[in-house]
């Protein structure tokens, strides 16, 4: 990778950082790819790599992100006041430990777990750590219990939407499971039940239901896949698990729609996992993952480690990882409580059924969701546009960028791979006023496309990383 990159960039090795604030202090240029001889001076570094850091795209208009883009100032306080504390030591740190149990006790209330008192679940560094876990648990599970009917246990399968977000695919391959997806089809995004109980068998070790799909941001329907799963086990004895993907409807269904049986409630649902860095509204990196109760965690998985003192119980992939992150979690859950969450999460949700009415207006677009479930929504172009236009949404995203707006288009998952949409994730701090500047642009950019009758529609988006 490195070689391609000087492939690349030919330039690469000799260029050099040429600060010129520090025209006074600077008398050697920094190189790029190798560490500096010297030392530089705090001030000088700050600021060469600060404005390095502009060419970034502005994280507030960055509508393409999950990740929460603003805090108050009062928990970017507490963030850098414990900057320093390593999660994992816990014995040195017993008051994180304890704020990080508190917060599971917390979610396992929110998430209506049987006895949240002794909730079982973890803090982890997003929903792709905490997906591991929460897979990893299904498959000691369903081994255990293939042994015990004296079975084979060599070809796990789970079962999953093709709109599962990566991670999930990730764990596949990394833990040697089969993924078994149902495929997107017509106008159907998301996992069915139907569809679903097509796939599963006794080599199933969980159906992995996604609260709010990464693709459109629509929920997939827990309870409709329980029930079915009720049927097949009537039917066939085989008692096959949910694993909830609550990645961001964690956060968002228990606080404005909280009717919706998604969750415990469900006695099929064994684990669940968000992300505390998404509708949590906690700066990156915290997630959290949370089972029903002990029985569904195997204890083979859980370390116990005696070297930082005490007794550690410890069930992660990472060691090492910032506590920040856990306090600021804590931090929301005193400072909001369930009205704070509810407002903010509401306040969203009619600024993104606000957007996405007024993008229906424009004209050339068509809603696939409106942003009901989670405030997420996307559009597509409608079909004569897409036939017969001079422009595309990559074209559209590309002349929003123009203006600083990150609004992705990408292709829809597999066998819908044909169709682009275009989406826009609304998190706290997106107003309606901005919802306002956006609308005059993309207003702007069709006007653009309408005076440039030879422009020729983009089939592929345009990367701007390196
Ligand atoms: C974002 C997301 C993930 C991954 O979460 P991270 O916290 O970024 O690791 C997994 N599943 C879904 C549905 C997501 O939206």
């Amino acid at each position: 990778m490195h070689d391609q990159k000087k492939v690349q960039d030919p330039v690469a090795e000799e260029s050099a950082l040429t600060p010129t604030y520090a025209a006074r202090e600077m008398t050697t240029t920094i190189p790029k790819h190798r560490i500096p001889e010297q030392s530089t001076a705090p001030q000088t570094i700050y600021n060469v790599i600060h404005d390095e850091l502009i060419m970034d795209g502005n994280s507030r208009q960055n509508l393409a992100t999950f990740v929460t883009t603003w805090m108050e100032p009062e928990a970017a306080q507490l963030m850098s006041d414990c900057f320093d504390k390593n999660m994992i030591d816990k014995d040195e740190y017993p008051q994180t430990a304890e704020i990080e149990s508190r917060c599971v006790s917390m979610l396992a209330d929110l998430w209506n777990s049987p006895d949240h008192e002794t909730a079982t679940g973890t803090s982890t560094i997003g929903s792709s750590e905490a997906a591991m876990l929460g897979g990893m648990a299904m498959k000691w599970n369903w081994r255990e219990k293939m042994k015990r009917a004296g079975k084979e246990t060599s070809k796990p399968n789970i079962v999953m939407g093709a709109n599962t977000q990566i991670c999930w695919h990730k764990f596949c391959k990394y833990w040697d499971v089969e993924a078994r997806e149902v495929p997107c089809e017509g106008n159907r995004f998301t996992l069915n039940a139907e569809e679903a109980l097509q796939l599963v068998d006794e080599n199933t070790i969980g159906v992995i239901v996604i609260m709010g799909s990464t693709f459109d941001g629509s929920y997939e329907p827990v309870k409709d896949v329980a029930l079915g799963l009720d049927r097949y086990q009537e039917q066939t004895g085989i008692d096959i698990p949910i694993h909830v993907d609550g990645a961001s409807g964690g956060f968002v269904a228990p606080f404005i729609q909280p009717e919706l049986e998604w969750d415990f409630r469900i006695p099929r649902v064994v684990s669940i996992n968000a992300s505390g860095h998404k509708y949590g509204l906690v700066y990156p990196g915290v997630g959290w993952v949370l089972w029903r109760d002990k029985v569904h965690l195997p204890e083979d998985l859980v370390f116990h480690v005696s070297y930082l003192g005490g007794d550690m119980v410890d069930f992660s992939i990472n060691f090492s990882r910032p506590g920040n992150q856990v306090v600021a979690q804590y931090y929301n859950f005193l400072r909001l409580g369930v009205d704070g969450y509810r407002r903010i999460h509401q306040a969203c949700q009619d600024v993104a059924l606000y957007l996405s009415g007024e993008i229906a207006k424009l004209g050339p677009f068509e809603l696939i969701t409106n942003g009901s479930d989670i405030p997420v929504f996307c559009w597509k172009l409608k079909e004569e546009v897409a036939e017969t236009g001079n422009f595309s949404l990559f074209d559209m995203a590309d002349k929003l960028r123009e203006r600083g707006w990150l609004v992705p288009a990408y292709p829809m998952p597999a066998n819908c791979q044909e169709l682009i949409v275009q989406r826009i994730v609304v998190k706290e701090g997106f107003s309606r006023d901005m919802a306002d500047m956006l609308l005059k642009d993309m207003h702007r950019a069709l006007k653009w496309f309408q005076k440039q009758p030879h422009y020729v529609a983009k089939k592929e988006g345009s990367h701007f990383s390196h």
